[in-house]
């Protein structure tokens, strides 16, 4: 089976180094070959003699590339790209630009298991984890086809949380000074919950930024629309979101996708100011982006400024995140959504 040179963070390059008996430099050549210069072929990892570079290749090692499928740019400047991975399966990445940010959302999944809803990308449902190579490449692909991304955050397809250790390793590749040099607080993992992992993230000696997809201020009303707060109760996963901060003193993200008719009312309001009391946090407060087979409808945008005002109002950081890319099906929840309309689901799931 081959091994992805793309994959391994710095440390398991220089373990893989030493194990073929190499010096330890080259375990950074490899790495700065791979992650900077980001080639795509051992055998363009010049530095390294050519028996080297032969032997890696005998031993079933390459670097994995992501080859971009689509480029589709929206009117308000977000730009969708579609990757087709090498066994064929798809994902794509979104580059929102504002306020002299650019934040990429990169997937960590092919399809998700979760069910949420309000997502396009659970009608996928799960196909494969991505690769630690398969999650840095999204960022190295978009690079090469424009300016630098100055925020990623782990909130396109997938779950991040269930990926755990592919994700975590493609936080230490991108934050390695070696490599992309991302400061670990220009990252964001999102989850919708996953409570073992929230606990394992706190025990990191790399700390990203959390986000909790919250989108409702009870676990009855979360339960409607996000299976996961069967396993994982509403008041368990606050619960685990307070050890977290009490450990490691991270402000945390709660996303909250407005839906009409659901959960905009300034009682709701009310209770989730209840909810998050206490809690060093801010509040992005997601216009809903409705897609093909599902009904749900978007918030008034009356309605999530009154529900922002009464946030803000408690002291709640609160940010509105309106609808971006959603002419080229880029926005929030809507990952995948071109593949359903288009079938270019693997056959099982046509
Ligand atoms: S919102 Fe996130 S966790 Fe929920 S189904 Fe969509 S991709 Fe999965």
């Amino acid at each position: 089976m081959q091994k992805d040179l793309k994959s391994m963070t710095i440390n398991e390059v220089a373990a893989l180094t030493a194990a073929r008996g190499y010096k330890k430099f080259h375990a950074g050549y490899i790495f700065d070959f791979v992650h900077k210069k980001q080639v795509c072929d051992i055998a363009d990892i010049t530095p390294l003699p050519k028996p080297m570079r032969q032997d890696l290749i005998e031993q079933s090692y390459y670097i994995s590339s992501l080859r971009v499928e689509k480029k589709l740019r929206d009117r308000d400047g977000t730009v969708k790209y579609l990757f087709a991975l090498e066994d064929g399966l798809a994902i794509e990445s979104v580059l929102i630009s504002e306020q002299g940010r650019r934040t990429l959302c990169i997937s960590t999944q092919v399809g998700c298991a979760m069910g949420c809803a309000f997502c396009a990308t659970a009608k996928l449902k799960i196909q494969r984890n991505l690769t630690a190579g398969e999650i840095v490449d999204q960022l190295y692909k978009v690079e090469q086809n424009g300016p630098a991304v100055t925020n990623v955050v782990y909130m396109g397809m997938g779950e991040a949380m269930l990926n755990y250790d592919a994700v975590m390793s493609s936080v230490r590749i991108l934050n390695d000074s070696k490599g992309r040099n991302l400061g670990a607080r220009r990252i964001t993992i999102s989850t919708c919950g996953i409570i073992p992992c929230i606990k394992r993230l706190g025990d990191e000696d790399i700390q990203p930024r959390l986000a909790v997809s919250l989108n409702a201020p009870t676990g009855q009303l979360r339960g409607k629309i996000m299976p996961v707060n069967k396993k994982y109760p509403l008041r368990e996963l606050m619960q685990a979101v307070k050890s977290y901060q009490s450990k490691t003193g991270n402000r945390v993200t709660f996303e909250y996708v407005m839906i009409k008719d659901f959960n905009e009312t300034s009682a709701h309001a009310e209770m989730l100011g209840k909810l998050i009391k206490g809690i060093k946090c801010n509040v992005n407060l997601i216009e809903y982006n409705p897609h093909p087979g599902c009904q749900m409808r978007p918030a008034e945008r009356k309605s999530i400024e009154r529900f922002s005002k009464l946030l803000t109002d408690k002291g709640i950081e609160t940010t509105v995140r309106l609808k971006k890319g959603s002419g080229i099906k880029a926005a929030c929840g809507q990952l995948g959504a071109e593949m359903l309309i288009n079938k270019t689901l693997p056959a099982e799931q046509q």
